[in-house]
């Protein structure tokens, strides 16, 4: 099966990403199969509705090869010298960073986000084979002597062992970077399962990593429409040691309860629900600017989105102008087409859900001040929408939009911002607008969020730790705390 329209490339003599790698197979063991048994499973483009490409639909029985290979490629790799592994990731940054406009346009074609925000990804992603090829040969231990002096305490860092990986639609690319790249530095090898949706990216990136070094079987990427059974399959091997999931909070409690059952290491990158809050004294521009990127990134398809953006009494009707200005000035279109700065959602279904959260808040007594109407015609488009005093007891408060809505409303004091950040069973990110240091750094500590942004729009760094607290995870990816999420501490008493 073709891929029906692919990218062109753009990026001079550099070999071409291979956007229908995934039709190729299942990349299992460094080989491409599609087993006799695997139906298709239909990548579709949400600007077009078209069917873009088939990949194979696994079954438990692909998935648990991908586990053997995993398992038997572990012991070679988790002895290749941290030196190496950290030359075979430094290359996967340079043939991503070679392909980039590629792969940007892949990401484009089978998510639907603008190309501006699809390049945004792709540099994102490949930052974190760049980070982690530094920490791969930084990874250190402790030799210490005991309180009592009686014995040395010697502490070794081990790779943990064979992964489980994934990774949602939203960011096809730096999802599967973000999680491949720590657990390679750390020695771990991993089975990789993308989203249905968008499966197209993590198999052109598998090429990738063949022409890095990355040797068969420590990176394997399987597709399927049966991921609860599978998953549950993989987590019952008991040669699977961690399981790293990216995704929705409904999902990650189920597969919480399913690694229970044989007590495997998680890491749980969870849904969101961030507030943006902005004082009186905010420098107008710079919260605009912030609102905008923490809202509009990925046409708010973003677990970091601004999900709820609450404004002091003083600003509020300027700020709200503005913003309604530069929301309604947005291009919506096919995220292919230059000058897209809003593509469609990811499904149909999404746009449903953003449709009855728009209806409920209006029903609730929140002002419609542009877009709020779904476009007819091909392709899963909702228009820049804005919404002033939107109650706090209206759905879209608790529930993600994971769509371009600015639902706004008006608070008079601190506390009360906090208060009201605070109200959610979510803790992944927060903004804060002010120029008052001392308070944007207090109301940062005040919420309860893994992550906050100080008179900025954009937390993702692969140097910082990414995460959340409460109903939005459990660990961190990224900075020098994502690759300990591979490794286990080896204690070792001894007596010289
Ligand atoms: P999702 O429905 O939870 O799916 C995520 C992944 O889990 C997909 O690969 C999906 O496979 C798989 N999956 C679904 N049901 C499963 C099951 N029972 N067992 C094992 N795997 C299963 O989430 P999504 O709609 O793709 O992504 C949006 C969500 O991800 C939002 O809540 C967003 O906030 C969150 N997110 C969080 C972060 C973060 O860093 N905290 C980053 C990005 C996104 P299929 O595609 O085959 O269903």
């Amino acid at each position: 099966m073709n891929i029906a329209a692919p990218p062109t490339s753009t990026s001079g003599a550099s070999p071409r990403i291979d956007p229908a790698a995934g039709a190729r197979g299942l990349y299992i063991d460094g080989q491409w199969s599609w087993p006799a048994e695997c139906a298709a499973i239909p990548v579709v483009d949400p600007s077009t509705e078209q069917v873009l490409a088939e990949v194979p639909d696994a079954t438990v029985t692909e998935a648990m090869a991908a586990i053997d290979a995993a398992v038997a490629a572990a012991p070679g790799w988790r002895t290749t010298s941290p030196r190496r592994r950290s030359e075979i990731l430094r290359r996967c940054f340079e043939l991503m960073t070679a392909r980039a406009d590629d792969l940007a346009r892949l990401i484009s074609l089978e998510n639907g986000k603008a190309l501006r925000d699809a390049r945004g990804e792709v540099a994102y992603a490949a930052e974190f084979f760049r980070w982690n090829a530094e920490e791969a040969v930084r990874i250190g231990g402790d030799f210490t002597l005991s309180p009592a002096g009686g014995n040395h305490i010697v502490v070794d860092y081990e790779p943990i062992g064979v992964c489980v990986l994934i990774t949602p639609w939203n960011f096809p690319a730096a999802m599967a970077t973000r999680k491949i790249a720590p657990a390679l530095a750390a020695g771990c090898t991993a089975v990789l399962k993308p989203a249905s949706e968008t499966p197209l990216t993590a198999y052109a990136l598998a090429t990738l990593y063949e022409e890095a070094g990355v040797p068969p079987g420590v990176v394997n990427v399987i597709t399927t429409t049966a991921p609860g059974p599978v998953t549950a399959a993989m987590l019952a091997d008991p040669r699977v040691r961690k399981l790293s999931f990216t995704g929705s909070t409904p999902v990650g409690r189920t597969l919480l309860a399913e690694a229970a059952k044989s007590v495997i290491s998680c890491s749980m990158e969870l849904g969101g629900n961030a507030p943006l809050i902005v004082f009186d004294d905010a420098d107008l521009d710079v919260a605009l600017e912030g609102a905008m990127l923490a809202k509009m990134r990925n046409a708010g398809e973003a677990c970091t989105a601004a999900n709820r953006i609450y404004v002091q009494g003083g600003l509020y009707e300027r700020f709200t102008q503005e913003l309604v200005r530069r929301m309604a000035a947005l291009k919506v279109g096919p995220g292919q087409d230059i000058g897209t700065e809003c593509g469609p959602m990811i499904t149909a279904k999404a746009v449903d859900k953003i449709e009855r959260l728009v209806g409920d808040a209006l029903a609730r007594g929140a002002q419609l001040l542009c877009g709020g109407v779904r476009p007819e015609g091909e392709g899963f488009f909702y228009p820049p929408t804005v919404l002033a005093d939107v109650p706090a007891d209206a759905k879209m408060g608790c529930e993600e939009i994971f769509g371009p809505v600015a639902a706004l409303s008006r608070f008079e004091t601190e506390d009360e911002a906090v208060a009201l950040a605070n109200a959610t069973e979510y803790g992944l990110a927060a903004y804060v607008f002010t120029r008052d240091l001392a308070r944007g750094l207090r109301v940062s500590r005040r919420i309860e969020t893994g992550m906050v942004g100080l008179n900025r729009g954009l937390v993702s760094d692969p140097a910082a730790p990414f995460g959340g607290t409460k109903q939005s995870g459990l660990g961190r990816e990224g900075g020098t705390h994502g690759v300990l999420e591979f490794l286990e501490a080896k204690y070792i008493a001894t007596t010289l």
